[in-house]
This record gives C-alpha cells, sequence and structure tokens, in this order.
C-alpha cells in the first residue's frame, strides 16, 4: 500500500519518510495531487475525521493511528494547552505588540498568562509591563478565554 510502503516503523511512532509540507506534517501524492497523509491514514483504517488532525507524540511527521486525533480547531486547541503549548495567535499576538528588545519565551508567556488567570496579575500590569497597549492585550485575552488561560481574569 502506498501509505505503508513511506512509513518507518519504530516501536513507538511511525516516521513518514515521503515528502513533508513545511509545518513538517507527511504530504502523499495521489494522483498527483497533494493530500494531508495523516487524514488520508485516519481515513484508510475507518477512523472518524473532524476539522482537524493532530499527534499526541509531539512529532510532526508521525503516523501511527495510536498517536493521532482527530477533532474540531477545540479540542485540537485545549489539547496544546493541556501540553503548555498555546495557540500560535496568542503568542505571535503579544509578540508583536511588545517592545522588541524585550524577547520572552513561550514559557514565560504561559506564566503571564496563568497568572493573569489566576488574578495574580491585571490587564494594566501586563500592558506596561510589555508595552503592549492595553486594548490589544484585553483582546487578545477575551479572544482566547474559551480556553482556561483567561478564566477568572477581571
Ligand atoms: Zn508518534
Amino acid at each position: 500500500m502506498l501509505l505503508l510502503a513511506q512509513i518507518e516503523e519504530t516501536d513507538d511512532c511511525w516516521i513518514w519518510t515521503g515528502e513533508l509540507a513545511t509545518k513538517g506534517t507527511p504530504i502523499i501524492r495521489i494522483d498527483g495531487k497533494r493530500h494531508p497523509a495523516r487524514r488520508v491514514m485516519l481515513e484508510t483504517i475507518g477512523r472518524p475525521l473532524g476539522q482537524l488532525v493532530w499527534d499526541t507524540c509531539d512529532n510532526p511527521a508521525c503516523m501511527n493511528p495510536e498517536h493521532l486525533r482527530s477533532g474540531p480547531r477545540r479540542e485540537f486547541q485545549q489539547a496544546m494547552a493541556e501540553k503548555g503549548l498555546f495557540p500560535k495567535g496568542l503568542q505571535r499576538s503579544l509578540l508583536s505588540a511588545q517592545n522588541r528588545n524585550a524577547r520572552f519565551g513561550m514559557q514565560q508567556v504561559r506564566a503571564e498568562w496563568l497568572s493573569l488567570a489566576a488574578g495574580e496579575t491585571t490587564y494594566e500590569g501586563l500592558s506596561e509591563r510589555y508595552g503592549v497597549s492595553l486594548s490589544a492585550v484585553r483582546k487578545t485575552c477575551q479572544r482566547w478565554a474559551p480556553l482556561f488561560i483567561c478564566q477568572g481574569v477581571r
């Protein structure tokens, strides 16, 4: 089978040896057309497909169905948040609005938003500390409020 021919099975992950998308996820060509191979995999084995397909093993090239999940975007975001990874949009809006000299990583973004959620800091505090406008902070927070990040923020 075309799919399996391009997979190198290890004890854990099944590594895709074929073409990869720029984000590192497997691509398969069917009749010359590019398809996300992980979707094709789930479809082939009869798993229900949602809006998105993602992995639980942090290996974007993994094809092991045991490591693959599919569902709506919201479910994906929750899975990422549980792993301590935040939606790119959240990180981007903070990073792009902040003073370029004040670099901080994902962990710091996470810490800030958690302390915001815990009521240990405020919108104003964040706005001041990172030189982000109050409305940008508020907008970012409200945008992601459905996730746990901003619950309880006044
Ligand atoms: Zn895997």
